[in-house]
């Protein structure tokens, strides 16, 4: 019997999860004693891949505080294969084998992504270096360019000419490249033909600023995540400093920052992450009572297709009130009236597509500020902004809303948002289930899962540190970002590019769209998942909503196991797809915090478990790993090598691991 051969495209994060949890369940699934052979294929370091490379600016922060980020498992985890635990960041960063750029890491801080590189380089040598003698790993520092079946196996081509053969594939590819969506292309080519610059969605640590002259205005669509890496680049980039203390801060220009004038949907930034602990009881998202696999099943007869807007999302709002007033009723009853019960039963009762929720709510309430308010809450400025209002009265009123949430996220008497947070990961676990097993149609999953839930989870969220927020004031007062308010239309107009809210305007010579490419999978530009779109072995389908409204095809589509979906609807038993470019890929959005059975963690188990045993009938491929077309000498990969990097080889002897010393159990 020759070993298994796993393909991983893609060495982020996510490979890093799967190859641990490869060697976890290696031995306890599977046939005893067979060999595993797993190919990691991807230009960028293992571990940390692209997003997590230690080349690039050390500015740039995460957005999770070190104690929420763990690549290990712990006895949280409701997965089937063995625990085995490992430290968090912050754990790792206080430990012996921490880099010096790790030093003085608290475990509330934001670590630099440079000092999680460090983390995740680490963290995957302490993982090849800990796989069980019949697990070999083999790095590939090149790109993944083609995938075709071939006699019952999988060949991979590579860029530089190789190629692979596998059993099973994984494309764990991370955000994927794409083409600029046409309305972009179209400010590309004016821009170009006016002499105008423009700068696309893209990752912010890659795109060139240069082109962004010191005192000019530039127009900023978008303020998410992206834009806060911007202000960041282009502030303290450029060298611009910072005194002064937590929301009291004060930016000493360097004269290089051009001026952005900035706006987006909403018109305000992402809310700021929340700055108390509430971390009684909590050992993972938590438990839902309306947006129930039960009450899903009762609808339509538990197979049918689901209608998002009449029968999901007003479940979704019912379950974050809900979560909202009952920590409001147990932890601050002061400020409630009459019973949690009583409240809870006209809750259920209520409209949620009008005011009727919130109006039930106020009889309970003795604070407004407690009122949840869906509405208010996903566009916070539509009820006291309109087209007359002045662009100084905008610029107040953005500037307020964030000076009040750095003072709300940070109270824990408002820990009513905490429950939100941590209801919005549940539901996004369900609303998950229900794209994977069809329930919902594409343009429902375009629309509104991918669409518009991802956006609002993003916004109350996937938020920034609140420093960064503080920032972001001190910018505003020191004149170097303007807010322009919400619905903002960006477009090239006599020349200039015009950044548009309502009825007030700014003109400017450069725009920056400040995002990641919406993902939108008839736009990808690799070529292994363009090639396999192309051929039919992926499945995209471009969405035109029933009002016209072209939605673009979405992520990519893979079923309840994590397999590739191809365009006819069948399902590749040899292929995987995770990561944030697949839609219902749970645990795609991040990080997990330790102690939170991290919905990542159950998926790259299940799906290491699958790879494992999955009957390979069928296979005709020769046992050795790598054939080659243009008639290189086959390279024998050695065990637990890097092959671009063996100076930091782990030193592990791999008998010497948590796992010989048992620290895992099958639960
Ligand atoms: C700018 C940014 C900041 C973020 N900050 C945070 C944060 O602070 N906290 C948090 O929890 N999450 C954060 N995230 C979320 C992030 O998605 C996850 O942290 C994590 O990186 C996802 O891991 P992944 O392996 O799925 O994808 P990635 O990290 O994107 O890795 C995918 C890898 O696949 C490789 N690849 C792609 N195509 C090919 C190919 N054809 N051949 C070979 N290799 C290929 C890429 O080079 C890349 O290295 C952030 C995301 C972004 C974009």
């Amino acid at each position: 019997m020759t070993g298994r051969r796993i393909v991983v495209v893609g060495a982020g994060p996510r490979a890093l999860g799967l190859v641990e949890r490869l060697g976890a369940n290696a031995g306890v699934v599977g046939t005893p004693g067979e060999r595993v052979e797993v190919h990691v294929v991807d230009p960028h370091p293992p571990g940390t891949g692209r997003i997590w490379r230690a080349a690039q600016s050390p500015l740039l922060w995460m957005n999770s505080e070190a104690q929420d980020v763990t690549v290990f498992t712990d006895e949280s985890v409701t997965c089937e294969g063995p625990v085995v635990p490992g430290p968090s960041l912050s754990e790792w960063a206080a430990g012996p084998e921490a880099s010096a750029a790790a030093a003085g890491l608290s475990a509330r801080s934001f670590a630099p992504r440079v000092v999680q590189a460090d983390y995740l380089d680490w963290a995957w040598g302490r993982v090849v270096g800990s796989l069980p003698e019949a697990v070999s790993v083999h790095v590939h520092a090149s790109r993944a360019v083609g995938l075709v079946d071939r006699g019952g196996s999988q060949r991979v081509g590579l860029a530089d000419g190789r190629h692979l053969e596998a059993d099973l594939v994984v494309l764990a590819q991370g955000y994927l490249d794409q083409a600029p969506a046409p309305g972009e292309q179209r400010l590309l080519d004016v821009a170009a033909a006016q002499g105008l610059t423009y700068v696309p969605p893209g990752h912010t640590a890659d795109l060139d600023l240069d082109g962004l002259q010191p005192g000019e205005p530039v127009v900023v669509r978008g303020m998410g995540l992206a834009f806060v890496d911007l202000v960041v680049l282009l502030g303290e980039g450029r060298g611009g400093t910072f005194t002064g203390d937590g929301t009291q801060l004060t930016y000493h220009p360097s004269g290089r920052e051009p001026v952005l004038h900035v706006g987006s949907r909403r018109g305000v930034p992402y809310h700021a992450k929340l700055g108390y602990e509430v971390r009684e009881g909590v050992a993972g998202p938590a438990p839902l009572r309306h947006l129930t696999r039960e009450r899903l099943a009762t609808l339509g007869g538990g197979t049918s297709v689901l209608d998002y807007r009449s029968q999901v999302w007003p479940l979704v709002v019912l379950e974050l009130a809900a979560a909202h007033y009952r920590r409001l009723f147990e932890a601050h009853p002061e400020r409630t009236r009459g019973t949690l019960e009583a409240l809870e039963r006209a809750l259920a009762r209520a409209d949620v597509t009008n005011g009727e929720l919130t109006a039930v709510a106020v009889a309970h309430l003795s604070d407004p500020e407690d009122v949840f308010d869906i509405h208010r809450i996903d566009r916070p400025l539509d009820a006291v902004l309109h087209d007359g209002t002045s662009p100084d009265e905008v610029e107040r009123l953005v500037a307020e809303h964030v000076g009040h949430d750095l003072t709300r996220r940070a109270d824990p008497s408002r820990s009513s948002d905490r429950a939100v947070f941590d209801t919005l990961l549940a539901v996004y676990a369900v609303l998950t289930e229900l794209v994977v097993t069809g329930r919902l149609l594409d343009e429902d999953r375009v629309r509104h899962v991918e669409g518009h839930f991802h956006g609002l989870f993003s916004f109350l969220a996937s938020g920034p540190p609140p420093r960064r927020l503080a920032e972001l004031l001190a910018l505003h007062r020191a004149g170097i970002v303007r807010f322009l308010g919400p619905h903002l239309e960006l477009v090239i107009e006599d020349g200039a590019f015009v950044g548009r809210s309502g009825d007030r305007e700014v003109r400017a010579r450069a725009a920056v769209d400040a995002r990641l490419p919406r993902p939108d999978s008839a736009l990808v530009t690799d070529p292994l998942v363009a090639g396999l779109l192309a051929s039919g072995e992926l499945r995209s389908r471009p969405v035109t909503a029933s009002d016209g409204t072209a939605l673009g095809a979405g992520q990519l589509v893979d079923d309840a196991r994590a397999r590739a979906v191809r365009a006819d609807g069948s399902v590749h038993p040899h292929r995987y797809l995770v990561g944030p470019a697949v839609s219902g890929s749970v645990g795609a959005g991040g990080f997990s915090r330790p102690r939170f059975n991290g919905p990542g963690f159950r998926q790259n188990d299940a799906v290491a478990r699958d790879l494992l045993t999955v009957a390979l009938a069928g296979r005709t491929t020769p046992a050795h790993l790598i054939s080659s077309s243009s008639h290189r000498p086959p390279r024998r990969a050695p065990v637990h090598v890097r092959d671009h990097d063996d100076a930091h080889r782990p030193q592990h002897d791999p008998r010497d691991t948590p796992r010989e010393k048992d620290h895992r159990h099958a639960s």
